[in-house]
């Protein structure tokens, strides 16, 4: 396939196209406009592919805005988590990076342009006061008695306000449009309000900020964006995004364009809720590797390719749906299962004497590190008289179906030898602790001589040589599929989320893994080493995936 033919369609690639062709446009400019006040997650990843995506598409650009209105919720830390992520996603922003309040002053001057033409006004009634008056959606609202100040009195006022000569809640700066509008949005909604706050970029400044409606529309006008993408919950929203651009004296006319958010089971996505998650300590930190942030699937060993592939299958629409997790899974373990060398790992050890192994050998065994990709190369694996193996990899007695070690049966070892179990010991409470076999000394990549050919294969590695590491493995965060509907999320967490095995066993060539880099450990799963916890005396490793789909069958449970 070219790579046009590869691209994505879907409705707003069609706008786009269609506004191309009628020479409406000429180019396209977008725009990610996260607000600093959490780090981002899943669902802006969604945004993000799809606004640079479009703009990579089509040889335009796409912004990379910050939209700090609330400061006392945001935070410099945040600003550069969010850069960060973008960037580890693979995409790359136009130019500086932009704040909403870089243009503070030119939001206050088209305030200020409102209230010339009798369209804004500075309202004092209080919050509960402005509640009452605005009415229900069965019922209109009711005018301000402030509405029909003169323009040079609001003048004034807005001045007042700017100067910090009133206290917060005090009042307000509202557009007059329609107190009986159908459009909650549209019952002159506040646009300024007085707040005492210490803002990351502007610092002391200013006492005065402005709403969200009125900062976002006119800011994609300033950066010239062509087409506004934002999620479906914004679509009322989109009368007052053109009221404000038809009446302020600004050249550039940016469109607004909805499409449905990301929901994904077993998780949440506000926030509100992540930053709960955060500050009560139910997880540790925004890059906890269950935690539906980008950097938490970074942390848990996602590939930026793995996290874009998602969006791409997930589509762009204007349905509202939940996607499974499943959809996300299938991704990277597609990746991986390309890209991760294999590697032994033993996460639950039990030994493996092998009786007739000479005790002094220590045999370097050559063993490919991947199963139909030569070129990812080989690499030496030691082999000696003492192994580990998994525990649930042997049992005394078993029917045909267990395709591992039972006594006096035989069992290949991956890349090794076949040997068959003689006997075992056992600790007090009867669990096996050593296992003791004999093995073929013909057998290496070879199927015995007698012509028998064992059913089974098992990891395992050299005790003397292995590494202790430690090992994360890491389940769904809540018990339902959907935690957000819960009353209280607390009560659908899942317990188990988290499972730390101290002492797994690994062979030694992983003593030399990267920070975040992915491997298959054999028959167990997809594992990274931990981008923070780790260092080269004690192994961290985290669970990204299993080799298989478990989702379908937990929720068929
Ligand atoms: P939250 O409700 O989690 O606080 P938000 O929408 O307030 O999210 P912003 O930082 O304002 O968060 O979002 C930046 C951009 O990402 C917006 O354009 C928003 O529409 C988009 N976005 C946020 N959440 C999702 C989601 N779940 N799916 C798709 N896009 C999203
Ligand atoms: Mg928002």
């Amino acid at each position: 396939m070219s790579e046009a033919e590869n691209r994505p369609t879907n409705f707003i690639r069609q706008i786009i196209d269609a506004d191309l062709a009628s020479g409406k446009h000429t180019g396209v400019q977008t725009r990610f406009p996260p607000e600093p006040n959490g780090f981002l997650h899943i669902g802006h990843a969604k945004s993000i592919c799809l606004n640079f995506g479009i703009a990579q598409d089509y040889q335009g650009l796409c912004n990379l805005r910050f939209d700090d209105t609330n400061p006392e919720k945001e935070d410099i830390d945040y600003v550069n988590s969010i850069q960060e992520d973008v960037k580890w996603l693979g995409f790359e922003w136009a130019g500086d990076i932009h704040y909403s309040s870089d243009y503070f002053d030119q939001l206050h001057g088209y305030a200020v342009e409102l209230i010339e033409k009798g369209l804004a006004y500075v309202c004092f009634l209080n919050g509960e006061e402005m509640r009452e008056y605005r009415g229900t959606l069965k019922q209109p609202g009711k005018n301000s008695p402030y509405r029909d100040t003169s323009v040079e009195e609001n003048l004034v006022l807005f001045e007042k306000m700017r100067k910090g000569e009133f206290k917060e809640g005090e009042c307000s700066l509202r557009a007059k449009i329609d107190m009986s509008s159908s459009f909650m949005c549209m019952r002159d909604p506040v646009i300024y309000r007085v707040k005492f706050a210490h803002h990351h970029q502007t610092g002391d400044k200013w006492c005065i900020y402005p709403m969200y409606d009125f900062t976002h529309c006119i800011s994609d006008a300033i950066e010239n964006i062509t087409h506004s993408l934002c999620t479906l919950e914004f679509q009322d929203n989109r009368r007052l995004y053109d009221w404000v651009i038809d009446n302020i004296s600004i050249e550039s006319q940016p469109r607004q364009y909805e499409f449905s958010r990301l929901n994904l089971e077993y998780t949440v996505m506000s926030k509100r809720k992540l930053n709960a998650l955060v500050e009560e300590n139910l997880v540790n930190g925004w890059d906890d590797p269950r935690m539906p942030t980008i950097a938490g699937f970074r942390r848990r060993g996602y590939t930026p390719g793995s996290i874009r592939e998602f969006a791409k299958r997930i589509g762009v629409t204007k349905m509202d749906n939940t996607v499974e997790m499943g959809v996300l899974e299938a991704c990277i373990r597609e990746d991986l299962n390309d890209n991760a060398p294999r590697a032994m790992a033993v996460l639950d050890p039990i030994k493996l004497v092998i009786e007739n192994y000479d005790e002094a050998k220590v045999e370097e065994l050559t063993v490919k590190n991947h199963p139909s990709d030569e070129s990812q190369g080989s690499r030496i694996v030691p082999f000696s008289k003492e192994l580990y193996i998994e525990a649930e990899d042997f049992r005394e007695e078993a029917n045909k179906k267990y395709k591992r070690l039972v006594l006096d049966k035989a069992v290949r070892l991956r890349g090794a030898y076949v040997v068959t179990a003689t006997r075992c010991d056992k600790d007090a409470d009867g669990n096996v602790t050593t296992v003791y076999c004999t093995y073929d000394d013909k057998t290496l990549g070879k199927n015995p001589e007698d012509g028998t050919k064992p059913k089974g294969v098992i990891h395992w590695v050299s005790a003397a040589q292995s590494i202790d590491a430690e090992v994360r493995l890491y389940d769904r965060l809540f018990n339902v599929e959907n935690p957000a509907a819960a009353e209280d999320f607390h009560s659908v967490m899942n317990p188990e989320s988290l499972t730390v095995i101290a002492k797994a066993k690994v062979e030694p060539y992983l003593a030399n893994a990267q920070p975040e880099q992915a491997f298959q450990f054999e028959r167990q799963g997809y594992f990274c080493l931990d981008n923070k916890d780790a260092t080269s005396e004690h192994l961290v490793f985290n669970r990204t995936v299993g080799l298989r789909d478990t989702w379908a069958k937990i929720a068929g449970k």
